[in-house]
C-alpha cells in the first residue's frame, strides 16, 4: 500500500448525510486515499447527544460533542450539523485555524455566504459546498469550473424534491395539495412543519447560490423573489394539463440586457410555480427528483438530473469535495475565492419579462372579451391564444358565467401586474382564478 500523507478530517454532525459520509469514509478509506493523495483519517465526529440513534453502525469512540476542540489540528472540515448556529462559527473556527471546509448548509451559505467566503480568502482556506444545491447533482463545479469560460445566460432548476413530489403527484393523480402534502409527511418526504420546503425558502437558498455562482456576482437572499406552491390547486394543475403545461416551484436565475436608458447588464433571481410545456425535459422530472437546466451562450443547453436528497446520495457530494479538498492540501497553494467580480446588480420581479397564463372568471355575454382584449392592449401585454368555456350554472347563480384562459406573449411583470387588477376592478371579470408564469422556450 502506498505510504500517504495523512490528513486529519473533523465531521460536524451525524444525522442523515453526516452518518453516511462517515460510513463511506470508515469503508472505502483506501480507495478514497488513493484518489485524494492522501489517507484520511476520520479524526471525531462531533453531535449534540452521544447516545442519539444512528443510520449506521458507527465506532463509538469517534464520538465527541466538543466540536471546538475536535476542530483544532484538522486538515478537513466536514459541517453537517445544519442551521446558522453554532455552524457559522465552528466553521470561521475552522478555516482561520487552517483547514478547508465541506458543508452541505446552504441555510449558511446563503445568508453568511460573504462573512465565510472573505475568512476563507484572508487565510488562503477553501469552502467546498457541492452537495448545498440540489443533495447528489454535480452542480456547483460544473457552474464554477468547468462553465467559468462562458456565459451562464438562464439556470431554470428544479432544487426542492418535496415540492417537485407534491405537484408531481397532483399532476398524475389530479389530487390536492392538502392531500399529497399529508402524504408526503407520512412517507418522510416533507418535514413536519413544511414551511422551507411548500414556500420557497429551501429553493430561494438554492438560487441565491447557484446565481452567484453562474453570474459571478453576490446574491443575497434578499434580492431573491420567493412564491411558494400553496396556491397551486387541482384546478390550476387541471388547467395547465389542458393547455399542454406542467406546473413545477422552479428556481430561475436570468442575465438581462441592459434596458432602455440603463447601462450594463443585469440579474434577475425568482422562485415561483410556473408553467413548463410538457415537451421541455424539466416536464419529465418526476417525483422527488431535481434537475438543473443551464443555457450558456456557447455551450447551449445543458441538464443536470438526479437525488436532490437523501442520506447516502448526499454523501457522495460530500466525499467528492473532501478528495477535492485533500487533493488541494497536497499540492499545497492558497485556495481559488469565488469569482464575484462581475458584481451584477439584482433586478426587482417587476423588470422580469416572461410569458403568462391568466385564467378569468367573467361574464358571459356579449362584448367581454372586447373589453378584457381592450384592458390588456392598453397595459402593453399582447394576447397570444384565449379559450373560453361556458361554466355550467349552479342553483344560486343570477347571471351566465364562462372561464377565459389567456395565454400572453412576453410581457414585463409590473404591466402584467397593473393590467391583472385593472382587469379584476373592470366589473367584467367575476373573479382572477391564476395568474401563472410560462418558463422555458
Ligand atoms: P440532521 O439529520 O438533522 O443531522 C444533524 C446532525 O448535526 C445531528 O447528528 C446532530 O446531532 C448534529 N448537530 C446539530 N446541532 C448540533 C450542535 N449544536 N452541536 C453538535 N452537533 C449538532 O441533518 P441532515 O439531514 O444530515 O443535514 C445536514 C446538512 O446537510 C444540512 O445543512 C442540510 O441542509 C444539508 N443537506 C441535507 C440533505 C438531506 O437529504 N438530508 C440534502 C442536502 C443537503 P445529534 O444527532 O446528536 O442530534
Amino acid at each position: 500500500m502506498t505510504d500517504y500523507r495523512t490528513l486529519r478530517v473533523a465531521l460536524l454532525g451525524a444525522g442523515a448525510v453526516g452518518s453516511q459520509v462517515a460510513d463511506l469514509l470508515l469503508k472505502h478509506g483506501d480507495e478514497l486515499a488513493d484518489r485524494a493523495g492522501a489517507t484520511l483519517e476520520l479524526s471525531g465526529i462531533a453531535v449534540r447527544n452521544l447516545d442519539g440513534k444512528r443510520d449506521v453502525d458507527l465506532p463509538r469512540e469517534l464520538f465527541t460533542t466538543d466540536a471546538e476542540t475536535l476542530i483544532v489540528g484538522s486538515d478537513i472540515v466536514i459541517e453537517l450539523m445544519g442551521g446558522i448556529e453554532p455552524a457559522r462559527t465552528q466553521v470561521l473556527q475552522a478555516i482561520n485555524s487552517g483547514a478547508d471546509v465541506v458543508t452541505a448548509n446552504k441555510a449558511l451559505l446563503a445568508t453568511h455566504g460573504t462573512e465565510i467566503f472573505d475568512a476563507a480568502d484572508q487565510v488562503g482556506a477553501q469552502v467546498y459546498y457541492e452537495a448545498a444545491a440540489a443533495g447528489a447533482i454535480p452542480i456547483i463545479r460544473p457552474l464554477r469550473d468547468s462553465l467559468a469560460g462562458d456565459r451562464v445566460v438562464r439556470i431554470m432548476g428544479i432544487v426542492n424534491g418535496t415540492t417537485n413530489y407534491i405537484l408531481d403527484r397532483m399532476d398524475t393523480e389530479g389530487a390536492d395539495f392538502a392531500d399529497v402534502l399529508a402524504q408526503a409527511q407520512d412517507l418522510g418526504y416533507a418535514e413536519a412543519d413544511p414551511t422551507a420546503d411548500v414556500e420557497g425558502y429551501d429553493a430561494a437558498q438554492k438560487a441565491a447560490i447557484l446565481a452567484s455562482l453562474a453570474f459571478h456576482t453576490t446574491v443575497p437572499l434578499e434580492a431573491v423573489h420567493r412564491e411558494g406552491i400553496t396556491s397551486v390547486d387541482a384546478a390550476m394543475i387541471e388547467s395547465a394539463r389542458h393547455a399542454g403545461y406542467v406546473i413545477k416551484l422552479l428556481a430561475v436565475c436570468e442575465r438581462l440586457s441592459a434596458a432602455d436608458g440603463e447601462e450594463g447588464e443585469s440579474i434577475s433571481v425568482r422562485v415561483y410555480p410556473a408553467l413548463v410545456d410538457r415537451a421541455h425535459p424539466l416536464a419529465s422530472v418526476h417525483g422527488a427528483n431535481n434537475a438543473v437546466f443551464v443555457q450558456a451562450e456557447a455551450a447551449g443547453d445543458l441538464m443536470f438530473y438526479g437525488a436532490g436528497a437523501g442520506g447516502v446520495q448526499t454523501a457522495s457530494a460530500v466525499l467528492g469535495d473532501v478528495v477535492s479538498a485533500a487533493r488541494r492540501h497536497i499540492a499545497g497553494g492558497v485556495g481559488v475565492g469565488e469569482s464575484t467580480r462581475a458584481n451584477l446588480p439584482t433586478v426587482p420581479i417587476g423588470r422580469v419579462i416572461t410569458r403568462y397564463q391568466i385564467t378569468l372568471e367573467v361574464d358571459d355575454k356579449p362584448g367581454v372579451l372586447a373589453t378584457v382584449a381592450g384592458i390588456l392592449s392598453d397595459g402593453r401585454v399582447s394576447i397570444a391564444t384565449v379559450e373560453q368555456t361556458v361554466i355550467e350554472p349552479t342553483a344560486d347563480a343570477t347571471g351566465a358565467s364562462a372561464r377565459l384562459v389567456i395565454g400572453t406573449h412576453t410581457a414585463r411583470e409590473q404591466d402584467l401586474s397593473e393590467t391583472v387588477e385593472r382587469l379584476a376592478a373592470s366589473g367584467v371579470v367575476e373573479r382572477v382564478v391564476s395568474v401563472l408564469r410560462v418558463e422555458g422556450n
